[in-house]
């Protein structure tokens, strides 16, 4: 096995490389600071750690398995396919790692309020789940829009007491949700800690979203060791602000024969600017605190994005992807909602399981190189999460390709 050495750590201003940094109001630079501070603090403390641990295995389900896909390995062509279940976390997909990490951090904080942007709902629902687990006071900002497409998931998020407030600026959808949140975080942040989705927006959030997802690799390289007695050749995960794919591949950063494969969402088509595929699409700019690959149009303004999956809908990209995609050590590609949408289904009818569309982006492009896969390869792809949620939006899908 060799070894790279890549240095994934962000320098004290939370710059990947160039990417990154604190692109924020003045009003915010205190209270990321402190939030900085309080992290650092805890990430080196093992009463934290072992309480995370606890509830990671106690309410998440964590580990998580690792699952051999016999059919779909045949059906490809390569030595073997694992699957990383994190459809398997409690709530159904992999982003309460992260809300029960920073649901504990905000408590050793002493705030009792948590707030968070959601998209297509799923890192809302996660984050008041561990706010009723905790008894705190819970309000999720949504665009109006996303409100309408995924009002399973608000009517869940009522359901465990938190408050959903539309947002009904722009295109009300992710972004304008990100710009409420951090709104009411100005205003209440001696109370408030915002628990934030995703490997994105202004440091610390890139990193600690990170290193509260990395779970999944350290889980998934121990266990592949162990069930496989090696380590897989490539890894496979869909990529939307990037916090699944962050966390599975950064413990197999250094392992320098793993291929590492990246998934973006190219909706309708690259060329007629319907996608979220940053780095086909994009050029480095700012949003939201953070440097990175950007999706916006020649003057700087950001464009619209679209995706059958809601949670791959957004125009940057966590910054750390940008560092990875410049070193050439992960590779970046994309596939179309009609590719997901098969995907969905086949992953389905192989192996008895509905991924998400965010997580069918990267079934497709598995799919889509079967047959070109060495024989020898061994491929991990993480499930982040399951299909249930997306049955409706597959459904409307098929009815608008007949009509
Ligand atoms: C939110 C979500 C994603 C996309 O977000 P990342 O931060 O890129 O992981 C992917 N899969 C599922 C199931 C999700 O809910």
């Amino acid at each position: 096995m060799s070894r790279t050495r890549i240095n994934t750590n962000p320098n004290r201003q939370g710059y990947f490389g160039s990417y990154g940094g604190m692109y924020v109001p003045e009003t915010l630079m205190t209270p990321l600071l402190d939030l900085a501070k309080a992290y650092d603090q805890v990430r080196k403390d093992p009463s934290f750690r072992n309480e995370l641990n606890s509830y990671l295995s106690d309410f998440v389900g964590r580990p998580t398995p690792l699952y051999f896909a016999e059919r779909m390995t045949r059906e490809l062509g390569c030595a073997a396919v694992y699957l990383k279940r994190e459809d398997l976390c409690h709530t159904g997909a992999h982003k309460i790692n992260n809300s029960l990490g920073q649901a504990l951090l905000a408590r050793r904080m002493g705030k009792k309020r948590v707030i968070a942007e959601t998209g297509a709902g799923q890192h809302g629902v996660a984050t008041a789940t561990v706010a009723a687990m905790f008894g705190m006071e819970c309000v999720i900002y949504m665009g109006a829009l996303d409100m309408e497409r995924q009002a399973l998931n608000v009517f869940r998020m009522r359901s465990l007491g938190a408050e959903v407030v539309p947002v009904t600026a722009g295109q009300k959808t992710l972004k304008e949700a990100i710009s409420e949140a951090m709104r009411d975080w100005v205003t209440n942040v001696r109370t408030t800690h915002y628990i934030l989705g995703s490997a994105l927006g202004s440091h610390p959030y890139p990193r600690m979203v990170r290193d509260f997802q990395s779970i999944i690799g350290k889980e998934a390289r121990r266990q592949m060791l162990k069930e496989a007695g090696r380590l897989p050749s490539v890894l496979l995960a869909c990529v939307g602000g990037g916090s699944n794919s962050i966390g599975l591949f950064h413990p197999f950063i250094n392992d320098a024969d793993v291929r590492m494969i990246g998934v973006e969402a190219g909706g309708l088509g690259i060329r007629n600017g319907q996608h979220a595929a940053r780095f086909a699409g994009g050029k480095v700019g700012i949003l939201q605190g953070t440097k990175t690959f950007v999706l916006q149009d020649a003057a700087g303004q950001i464009r619209l994005t679209h995706s059958v999956s809601a949670g791959l809908d957004y125009a940057a990209i966590g910054p750390e992807h940008s560092l990875l995609r410049d070193l050439g050590r992960v590779e970046y590609v994309h596939v179309n909602d009609r590719e997901a949408v098969h995907a969905f289904d086949t992953l389905g009818q192989w192996e008895g399981l509905l991924p998400a569309l965010e997580t069918a982006h990267a079934v497709a492009y598995m799919i889509k190189l079967a047959g070109k896969w060495s024989k020898d390869d061994v491929l991990l792809l993480n499930l982040s999460g399951r299909g249930d949620k997306d049955v409706q939006q597959v459904a409307a899908w098929k009815e608008q390709q007949r009509a």
